[in-house]
């Protein structure tokens, strides 16, 4: 089990990638989950590895779109956990079509701030080929934690809102070169690389010395591609970007497809 902490915010990646995606922001004893992109049984397995289903309650599930490594257990998880999901009308209509057994939902906007327990949370648009796609930054106390993961490019809107956060989730999704040389097929390729797509490790990077600021602290990459990025690549990439910023002392982590990381904490 991993060392926990309910006086501090944690923010914990049980898992990212193209196979599912679950990222718990907690403090207090409380929790919110963004995606729920794992069976619940999967989502419950990881929920324990990670030592926070002892130690926290879970308030809200937060979705960021429609994509199925985002909601692939939204249903199962938000009855059996009794969770309010919170998502664009657009995205829920997208969910209430494709599941009719699915429950209510709590209908958030781009740009609307709304709370869950002691979380501010606002929702913001994002460039992403999904119906009205959004990325949260989480508020509590003095602290603000940004959770990006799916993203075709930094805009400035993406860059203002994830301007300064102190822990920040963010997409590394592929290297280019190894994009190219894969056997996807070219409308694929197209389609990530595309400005609606995912973002490259190098457009991860330059965004991050854009939003990147002095009360920084954590900076986890997420939704890295198993066949067109490798953990070091992306890494490297990362702390390199880091270091120019000067900024070497950022703890850096990589999200994992398989298995919940350590938690970073504030
Ligand atoms: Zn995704
Ligand atoms: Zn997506």
């Amino acid at each position: 089990m991993f060392e926990t902490d309910s006086a501090h915010l944690g923010v914990t990646v049980l898992g990212s990638g193209s196979s599912g995606n679950a990222t718990i922001v907690h403090c207090g004893g409380e929790g919110i989950l963004i995606d729920a992109g794992f069976s619940f049984r999967e989502f419950k397995r990881r929920f324990e590895e990670s030592g926070l289903a002892d130690t926290i309650r879970l308030r809200a599930i937060l979705v960021t779109h429609e994509h199925d490594d985002h909601v692939k257990g939204l249903r199962v998880c938000a009855d059996n956990l009794e969770l309010p999901v919170f998502t664009t009308r657009k995205c829920a209509d997208v969910l209430r079509r494709r599941d009719a057994k699915i429950g209510h939902f709590s209908l958030i906007a781009p740009g609307g701030m709304f709370t869950v327990g002691s979380f501010s949370i606002l929702p913001f648009s994002i460039p992403h080929d999904a119906v009205d796609p959004v990325a949260f930054v989480v508020r509590k106390d003095e602290y603000k934690v940004g959770v990006a993961t799916d993203l075709g490019n930094g805009n400035h809107v993406v860059q203002y809102e994830l301007q300064g956060c102190d822990t920040l989730v963010l997409e590394s999704n592929h290297d280019l070169n190894l994009l190219a040389a894969s056997s996807r097929p070219w409308p694929l390729k197209q389609r990530i690389m595309g400005p609606q797509g995912h973002l490259s490790n190098d457009a991860s990077s330059q965004l991050l010395s854009k939003i990147i600021a002095r009360n920084t602290r954590n900076v986890i990459l997420a939704h890295i591609s198993h066949e067109c990025n490798k953990a070091e690549i992306a890494e490297d990439c990362a702390r390199k970007c880091l270091c120019s910023c000067d900024r070497g002392d950022v703890a850096l982590s990589l999200a994992d497809q398989d298995t919940p990381i350590q938690t970073a904490w504030l």
